[in-house]
């Protein structure tokens, strides 16, 4: 008979291996029919969720407080001690779960994704992953040291690019050209990196008795639900219906800074010289009205938030110390998401704590579920219900509604936000395109001459009206400056069809607000119990790749652009 399990996450984080050991050992040893299937689940699920929990609250430990060494140390504990070991044991409890043939209810999905696991599985390619994620760190790390002198001191390009922001059009192209030499510099040694990877990719495929890395990607994405034919198809409908329409903001941009012909340096700043929006003075200011903003929503959402609120889940402000970015995570035995975000006074801010706020809603609506392994969702369904919030919450903005802004400001944020939503698809399009070339064409991808000649070719067909002569080099070496694709690969599609999802959400929420946000959450609830369509289905949308549904999404976009445009 072994101990029970602790209660919280708290208890279970003093222990060692030794001690969690027999908690998987027992559970890989106790029988399992069809009438006490159930019980051993909850026991998998309470100890999984254990697990999960420990390691979510020792990362918002180190991003809390980067200076903090104490949970510094706890986190590479966990790291080297406990979770390779838990993984281990973990993946024996899918194993005995599949062998059993059991198929509890509700456990399609789950099951499906287990066995996808599971034959992808194999002992030869353990060394070829850790490679793998060491040249993603060696591509990482010539990224990271790239620096620049700007005004006598050293900046990162990251700190550089805000430079882009300056009205002063002579300013922003020596800050951008500085930038881009920074990155050429690199070019050699990038290159090096990345043919190494091509050679890992390829041997990791082979190893599976896959014919190419997309269909190895493809499985261990678990990407049951769309095909790269599908993808081909997003590819023509972004071609057919959001590139003109990107096409048209471009135009509109030139014509506003006056200038002959729009260069690559000319993007990021307000075209009509308007000073950056300014939505609060404090973070109790962003907290009450993004609060005011989702209870217009939907009461219920709402009323979430002010849990967080209340229980100081939101870690908002901008401090020393703190790891940059922002992000959402949960705490499933606790039965509560936080939000970590870097606030400094702008809109991104805002934006910020809307799309965050769509994934903490999703946390809650999931922690009804009953098994960990059904709890959450994929990707491309995760970000519906972000971005859907961010178009949600859109109408709100303003003072009157108990937002931050006047109508005018309010109109401002919108028309930045819907036009950036769609200038995404087209680029998306050129990541996503650039990474079915090259590993359909592994060979000549090899060479990253022909890299730079297809990035080039993908460029001039999905990002024109921007003028780039003289820059050639720099133009074509674009591929070098997407992490995803060194690290990542063949993540990102996935943020263009949830961009797509929550526009639909968004569409039906202008005639029904009620029953589009009861469907979302409905959607939202379902956790991973239901495949990819019937997640978009349930919360009124299409899973879509098609010209038709894209065309819809851009062409209500660009009407309420004009829409805000006359305020
Ligand atoms: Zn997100």
């Amino acid at each position: 008979m072994i101990s029970p399990y602790p209660k919280t996450a708290h208890e279970f984080m003093s222990l060692t291996w030794a001690q969690i050991e027999p908690f998987y050992q027992e559970l890989a040893d106790r029988p399992i029919d069809a009438s006490t299937v159930s019980a051993w689940l909850a026991d998998w699920t309470h100890l999984s969720r254990l697990v999960y929990e420990t390691y979510e609250r020792l990362y918002v430990a180190i991003t809390v407080n980067t200076a903090d060494s104490d949970a510094e140390q706890r986190y590479n504990a966990f790291l080297d001690g406990i979770r390779p070991a838990s993984q281990a044991a973990d993946q024996k409890l899918k194993e005995k779960l599949l062998s059993s043939g059991l198929r509890p209810q509700g456990f399609e999905v789950a099951l499906r994704n287990m066995k996808a696991e599971a034959e992808l599985f194999c002992q030869e390619n353990l060394p070829l992953l850790s490679e793998d994620t060491k040249l993603g760190a060696e591509y990482a790390k010539i990224v990271g040291a790239q620096t620049v002198e700007w005004q006598g001191e050293e900046v990162t390009l990251t700190q550089l690019s805000l430079v882009y922001l300056e009205p002063d059009r002579e300013v922003r192209q020596h800050a951008w050209r500085m930038a881009s030499d920074r990155w050429l510099a690199d070019r050699e040694a990038i290159n090096a990196v990345w043919v190494k990877l091509l050679g890992v990719r390829r041997q990791l495929a082979a190893n599976a008795g896959l014919p190419d890395y997309r269909a190895y990607r493809w499985r261990q994405l678990l990407r049951f639900d769309y095909t790269p034919d599908d993808c081909r198809q997003f590819h023509r409908a972004i071609e057919q219906v959001a590139v003109p329409a990107a096409r048209r903001l471009n135009e509109k941009r030139r014509r506003q800074l006056g200038v002959e012909t729009l260069r690559p340096w000319d993007l990021d700043v307000d075209p009509l010289g308007r000073l950056p929006l300014k939505p609060f003075k404090t973070i109790a200011e962003l907290k009450e009205k993004t609060a005011a903003i989702f209870h217009r929503v939907d009461p219920q959402l709402g009323e979430y938030f002010e849990i967080l609120r209340r229980e100081n889940l939101l870690d908002l402000d901008n401090r020393k110390n703190k790891a940059p970015g922002g992000y959402c995570t949960d705490f499933p035995i606790a039965g509560r998401p936080i939000i970590f975000a870097n606030s400094v006074g702008v809109h991104d801010d805002v934006q910020t704590v809307l799309h965050e706020g769509g994934h903490a809603f999703h946390f809650f609506e999931c922690f009804r579920i009953p098994y960990f392994q059904q709890s959450y969702a994929p990707t491309e369904f995760m970000e519906v219900a972000s971005m859907g919030m961010e178009l949600l919450g859109s109408p709100y903005l303003t003072r009157q509604e108990g937002g931050f802004y006047s109508a005018k400001e309010a109109a401002r944020a919108r028309i930045e936000h819907l036009e950036t939503s769609i200038r995404f698809w087209p680029y998306m399009a050129v990541v996503d395109a650039f990474q079915h070339w090259v590993y359909e064409n592994p060979q000549a991808a090899a060479n990253p001459a022909n890299c730079d000649a297809r990035w080039d070719d993908l460029w001039e067909r999905f990002m024109p009206g921007v003028d780039w002569s003289g820059l050639e080099q720099e133009r074509m070496t674009g591929w070098h400056r997407k992490l995803h694709i060194h690290e990542v690969p063949f993540y990102y599609v996935e943020y263009g069809l949830a961009l797509l999802g929550a526009a639909q959400v968004w569409r039906r929420a202008l005639s029904d607000q009620a029953g589009a946000v009861a469907a979302y959450r409905r959607a939202l609830a379902l956790g991973n119990t239901v495949t990819l369509p019937e997640l978009f289905a349930a919360a009124g949308a299409r899973f879509a790749f098609d010209e038709g549904t894209l065309g819809e999404a851009v062409a209500l976009m660009e009407r309420t652009i004009d829409s805000l445009e006359r305020l």
